[in-house]
């Protein structure tokens, strides 16, 4: 039988629990804000700090946006990550191609862009490894032409992100990089970026892939 003094006691403590449930689930999750696609990689590696060149190729479709990609890639390649890869004339592990039309996401909304992976056949980067990947820009009036230069180099390195293995973050991430104010570049325009180059959470997520 409880007095009155236990009963106050125990009050207080059951205050004091359901405060920190509410802290434990809001304020103390925490980044780092990267999402994988179930841990699968690039089989070559992502480079090795230079010193093992990968290489990009830019389809004659694309050459338009030599420049806009070359940025692109550097953006990465200047991370603390081992990411390394250069441009190739003839052929590479990344692709990039410009497509006239991709078809609308599942909410009709119009994609800028989109990354295919490769194992010998097209595979599903969440079931398998890749040995290379092909980005497709979408030259749909809406599309990446619409884009300013700035959210061109975002979009392509954010598609360079993908090519790497990371995919879109999670919808619990996503509300969280929301209310907190955090950057990413694997954030879509829609989700709100409006940073064109990696940021420290995209890196601890190549580092974790690539050790
Ligand atoms: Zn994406």
């Amino acid at each position: 039988m409880y007095t009155p003094r236990k009963l106050k006691a125990f009050r207080c403590m059951l205050f004091i629990s359901i405060v920190l449930m509410l802290y434990g689930s809001t304020a103390f999750a925490s980044g780092p804000y990267y999402n994988t696609f179930n841990r699968h990689v690039n089989s070559n590696g992502v480079g090795d700090w230079g010193n093992d060149t990968l290489y990009y190729h830019v389809n004659s479709s694309s050459t338009l946006y030599d420049a806009i990609i070359t940025k692109a890639v550097n953006s990465w390649n200047a991370t603390s990550t081992p990411i390394y890869y250069k441009k190739d004339l003839t052929d590479g592990l990344i692709e990039i191609y410009s497509v006239l039309n991709i078809p609308p996401a599942p909410d009709g909304s119009v994609e800028l862009a989109e990354t295919r992976f490769f194992h010998w056949l097209q595979v599903d980067p969440s079931s398998s490894n890749w040995f290379w990947t092909e980005i497709h820009t979408n030259q749909n009036s809406h599309g990446y032409p619409s884009l300013s230069t700035v959210n061109k180099q975002g979009t392509m390195a954010h598609e360079f992100g993908h090519s790497f293995g990371l995919a879109h973050l999670t919808s619990t991430q996503l509300s969280e990089v929301k209310s907190k104010g955090i950057q990413v570049i694997m954030l879509q325009i829609a989700q709100g970026r409006t940073t064109y180059l990696p940021q420290t959470d995209d890196c601890t997520g190549i580092n974790s892939l690539y050790p």
